[in-house]
């Protein structure tokens, strides 16, 4: 069924008005679906397009797009695409920031703890004393990384876990918005053993601070990266300080496809959005800025990789983290995040006359507006 995107809309403001308890029913939801398809085949039809014009644009076994020098890829990221996958270690549940792009938006100040003295690694809460009895029980993996909110609000406590797992021999990386990092601090990080260390520079707007503590951090740390939401924002700012960006020792962007859940989707009304296969929603802007980026990286040959953390990256890191955990055939948890679809969200992409599908058709009978589609 290759709706068109006027029954596309009508049938989508019909959606959006059912009340909460009401499920769609099979027919409805084939038509849901054939909504949520045509969108997102018009957009990879434009992500194709922009990935055709990047020079020298490279995968990393096919799971993710990048240019730049190989030997600049994060470790971080080949261990969570090719290696054992993403081995997630939480600590700290606040943060000093309150970003509109942000998973927690809203609930920034009511996340769990994960309690005193405690690391949840991979869903087990562990005193630090228990990491050697972990590592002799457990096979190792390929690399952790530290993801829960910011670090740096009690980077203190991280030093001897990041000892442990360093004096094992696993990569580690680690994110921060880069507020509260101070030359100290990150020279005791460094010489704990973290590996890399990846600033989320948008959630500062490109504070001239953290430009300098990345600046810092490179100093210390074989490899400071970039990882931050590609928004309109970013572009603009990044654009501003381009230069002191990319002289500042970073040795790549990690360029993330902004993904919403029930948090910030409201951040995001009115833009345009689509489905990634049934599961991530993103804002259509997102992947096109980063695509943007590699192609400005790729033309003026800037001294870092740029890479496209996009959708379907985490679409194949989802299908690799389960292969390596034995799951069967197929098995991935990659999925959608949102327990009701928000179909009132789609309603400005289907009412753009500028964003059009690729291919429609009549409807098949007993599926037209005037019929009972059950
Ligand atoms: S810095 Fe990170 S954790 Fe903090 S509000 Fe921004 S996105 Fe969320």
């Amino acid at each position: 069924m290759k709706i068109s995107k006027k029954d596309a809309l009508s049938w989508f403001q019909f959606f959006a008005e059912l009340p909460e308890e009401e499920d769609l029913m099979p027919g409805q939801q084939e038509i849901a679906l054939s909504v949520f398809s045509q969108i997102e085949r018009a957009v990879q039809a434009r992500h194709e397009a922009l990935l055709a014009t990047i020079p020298g644009l490279k995968t990393l076994a096919g799971r993710t797009y990048y240019v730049g020098d190989d030997a600049l890829f994060p470790q971080g990221c080949k261990s969570c695409l090719l290696g054992t996958g993403l081995s997630a270690v939480r600590k700290t549940n606040r943060c000093n920031a309150a970003c509109r792009f942000c998973y927690d938006y809203g609930v920034l100040d009511k996340q769990p703890p994960v309690g005193e003295g405690m690391w949840e690694i991979g869903g087990t809460k562990f005193y630090e004393e228990d990491l050697p009895l972990l590592l002799s029980i457990q096979k190792k993996p390929t690399g952790i990384s530290y993801v829960y909110l910011e670090p740096f609000m009690e980077i203190e406590k991280y030093y001897g876990a990041v000892r442990a797992f360093h004096d094992a021999g696993i990569h580690q990386h680690l994110y921060t918005n880069g507020l509260n990092a101070t030359r100290e601090n990150l020279k005791a990080l460094a010489d704990a053993g973290l590996n890399e260390l990846r600033f989320n520079l948008g959630a500062s707007h490109c504070a001239d601070k953290v430009i300098e503590n990345i600046r810092i951090a490179a100093e210390y740390f074989p490899a400071v990266g970039i990882e931050t939401p590609m928004t309109p924002e970013w572009w603009t700012e990044f654009h501003q300080k381009k230069d002191a960006i990319l002289s500042s020792g970073i040795r790549f962007i990690n360029c993330a496809e902004l993904h919403l859940n029930e948090n910030n989707i409201a951040n995001y009304a009115g833009e345009n959005l689509y489905m990634c296969r049934q599961g991530y929603i993103s804002p259509i802007f997102s992947r096109l800025i980063s695509l943007r980026m590699m192609q400005e990286a790729a033309e003026e040959h800037w001294p870092i990789l740029v890479h496209d953390c996009s959708n379907r990256t985490k679409f194949a890191r989802d299908l690799n983290l389960k292969a390596k955990e034995g799951g069967w055939f197929g098995a991935s948890s990659y999925g959608c995040e949102f327990s009701r679809l928000p179909y009132e969200f789609f309603l400005p992409v289907l009412q753009d006359d500028d964003f059009r599908f690729l291919e429609e058709e009549p409807m098949p009978a007993g599926f037209g507006l005037g019929d009972i589609v059950l």
